[in-house]
């Protein structure tokens, strides 16, 4: 459905009744779309129960809907429905992974952070807050060049691959996705109890996450640093030890290239990045400049935090290299991936399923952080 184009008119004040021939019908005339404008307007008057009353009707007609399910799931909130929220917001994000309103209220209502945006009144569509976010974002990257030198006070750890992307699995079947998601639940439990940085994951369960949309989450909690979390896997079954990568056009070796490639295949899932055509993109030129700081600041971290945990890192280290990583190249803040251990290797693999081993390697990269 093209739910943004209709918001969109809905902004511009235009009568929408004339495009319900385009929403399934109902046998008494009033259309799926007729029930979520419906809910929409009595979410917007605080009349909770009504607005789920009608726009249970609405993903009934039309389970395709994923403007109903956002707004069903605002309503479910608004009356501490957590559970019932969390669905309908997880069947919004499914509909439309590019709905990063949902996927944030997810995030929320599982991880209740604080996120910065919401200091006014809550913003209407996903368009407002959209549009907000540019806005600010633009204001930022035009004010903040004294950031240079940063305190890491918000990361967001991203557990690699998940869903129907294992990625690497090892011989005796241990799965990359398994071994990332709890390495990061870990670090995120780690870091909340230290107190010092605001955690925040991009997936909390085995589902996935697009590429690009990792970087939006980070984007949008505003992070001072993402983490992307990694096992390796070599034809070289002999191959072992702890890597960690930044971004940058050209990889910095041949090893370098194929562990990027391998990490971008699941790139043919997501949807292509959309370019906007016929005008010059002042965001995307500031984005660019933005985006070389940060790459260069990705670098100087990486070393550091490389030389630091391989004091308590208990695996060798194969020291710091750069490449194209997609999931790093949208982060508006330095940005790392780490591949822990070879999946590939007998060895990492046994220690890797070791929930004792874990702890120590979630220990020691909390250290270097
Ligand atoms: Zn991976």
């Amino acid at each position: 459905m093209e739910r943004r184009k209709f918001l969109q008119i809905l902004g511009k004040g235009f009568f929408v009744s004339s495009f319900s021939g385009v929403f399934p019908t109902a046998a008494f005339g009033k259309t799926a779309f007729d029930y979520a404008l419906e809910g929409q307007n009595f979410l917007q008057n605080g009349a909770y129960h009504k607005a789920i009353e009608v726009l249970l009707k609405a993903v009934e007609m039309d389970s395709e809907s994923d403007w109903a399910y956002g707004l069903l799931g605002r309503s479910y909130r608004a009356l501490h429905k957590e559970a019932e929220a969390v669905d309908a917001f997880r069947k919004a994000v499914r509909l439309n992974p590019e709905d990063v309103y949902s996927r944030m209220m997810i995030e929320m209502i599982t991880q209740k952070p604080v996120p910065r945006l919401q200091k006014e009144t809550e913003p209407l569509t996903p368009l407002e807050i959209k549009a907000r976010k540019e806005e600010a974002d633009i204001l930022a990257s035009l004010e903040s060049d004294e950031e240079l030198t940063y305190k890491v006070k918000r990361v967001v750890i991203d557990a690699g691959h998940g869903g129907f992307d294992s990625g690497a699995v090892g011989r005796n079947g241990l799965k990359e996705k398994d071994v990332t998601l709890d390495l990061a639940r870990m670090l995120h439990q780690k870091i909340e109890n230290e107190g010092k940085i605001k955690p925040f994951l991009t997936r909390t369960d085995d589902y996935y996450v697009p590429l690009s949309d990792r970087t939006t989450i980070a984007n949008q909690f505003q992070a001072d640093l993402f983490i992307s979390i990694h096992v390796n896997a070599s034809k070289n079954r002999s191959a072992q030890g702890s890597e960690t990568y930044y971004c940058s056009e050209t990889a910095s070796n041949r090893e370098a290239a194929r562990v990027a490639s391998l990490e971008n295949s699941v790139l043919k899932y997501d949807e292509p990045i959309k370019a906007k055509e016929g005008y010059i993109d002042i965001e995307e030129i500031l984005f660019r400049f933005e985006q070389r700081l940060n790459w260069k600041e990705s670098g100087v971290f990486a070393s550091t935090f490389q030389k630091r945990i391989e004091e308590k890192l208990p695996l060798k280290s194969r020291g710091v290299n750069a490449a194209n990583f997609f999931v790093l190249r949208r982060a508006r803040m330095p940005s790392i991936l780490l591949e822990i251990g070879f999946i590939s290797n007998s060895d990492d693999e046994f220690r890797l399923g070791q929930r004792t081993f874990r702890q120590r390697i979630v220990d020691s990269v909390a250290w270097g952080l």
